[in-house]
């Protein structure tokens, strides 16, 4: 069970805590500086989810910390290695979720599932027993109607569901994920945040999760980076950043079967108002703050300068 508070400014988490912990991170390709000093911690059971507008450099970030890619300086540490030159048994303690998985047309999930598992044996430990169990798995991402379809014949949703369940089949300590309800209808999404949250809770996997869906991140993310100008720009629970934003609440009611809005920078003084003079007539009475999407247009728009 996850129990740390919803924020930690990355830094103050106690460097043996630190699941991911990466210290003035930069890339440049060519003559362009795509990362100028990204630096964030995660700890253990963790869910990050990292915005930013597109060519921030999201996917770059990810790539390095996965070992896909080669930084150009910084100080990068994930599960106590460095990406870029950590072995296998390193590797068989991370988890990605790709955009969508393309080969292995021809195989069944279940048997895909099991090749893919039995890599992982050999990496099994009394704490984490290594692979998932098929039948198990199949179980926790919906795929159990369709173990013994091809992959080539599963529906997109069914397809995102196994990019999924490779993903985590070798029970990652961390699992990475980029965009993974792109393609999902809306029960396929619920399930899939059902499963984030046991992945969190029971296994204690942190995750590192990019989305353009902020109520998504909203959901699901204990600490939202964002990203932009190659730099980490705010970082905190959704909450936390909301309140960064200075921004006006929304009260809506209804009374006597009439509905009413009303905006202000503090609901609280006119929420009192409101009850002492109408008391229970008040019904269906609502407060809403800035969203996720408002406070992170405003900060990533502040960030920028304005319109250009
Ligand atoms: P995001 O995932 O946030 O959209 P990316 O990390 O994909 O951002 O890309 C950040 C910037 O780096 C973009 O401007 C992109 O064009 C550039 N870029 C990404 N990969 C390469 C590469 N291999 N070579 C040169 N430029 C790249």
């Amino acid at each position: 069970m996850t129990l740390t508070p919803a924020l930690e400014a990355g830094t103050e988490v106690p460097p043996a805590e630190r699941v991911i912990d990466v210290r003035d991170l930069r890339m440049r390709y060519g003559a362009k500086d795509v990362l100028q000093g990204v630096t964030f911690a995660a700890r253990r059971g963790q869910v990050l989810a990292l915005l930013g507008p597109n060519g921030a450099g999201k996917t770059t970030t990810i790539e390095i910390l996965e070992g896909f890619r080669v930084r150009s300086s910084g100080e990068v540490t994930v599960l106590g290695a460095d990406p870029a030159s950590a072995g296998e048994a390193w590797r068989a303690r991370i988890g990605v979720v790709l955009q969508s998985w393309r080969d292995h047309g021809k195989w069944r999930v279940r048997e895909l599932l099991g090749h893919l598992g039995a890599y992982y044996g050999r990496y099994s430990t009394e704490a984490r027993v290594r692979p998932w169990p098929v039948d198990d798995l199949l179980d926790v991402v919906g795929l159990t109607a369709s173990a013994d379809k091809r992959v080539l014949r599963l529906s997109g949703g069914q397809r995102r569901r196994l990019d999924v369940a490779i993903g985590i089949v070798g029970r990652p300590d961390l699992l990475f994920l980029d965009e993974p309800t792109v393609g999902f209808d809306p029960e396929a999404r619920r399930d899939f945040h059902d499963l984030v949250h046991r992945l969190t809770d029971v296994d204690d996997t942190t995750i590192l999760l990019t989305t353009h869906d902020l109520d998504e991140a909203e959901k699901l993310a204990d600490r939202i980076l964002i990203l932009s100008g190659g730099r980490i720009i705010a970082d905190g629970s959704a909450d936390e950043l909301s309140r960064r934003v200075a921004g006006e609440s929304e009260i809506r009611w209804t009374r006597d079967g009439q509905r009413f809005v009303h905006s202000a920078a503090d609901p609280v003084p006119h929420l009192r108002e409101l009850l002492q003079q109408y008391g229970d007539d008040i019904a269906d009475l609502e407060v809403r703050r800035n969203s996720l999407e408002d406070t992170y247009m405003r900060l990533v728009h502040d960030f920028e300068g304005g319109p250009k």
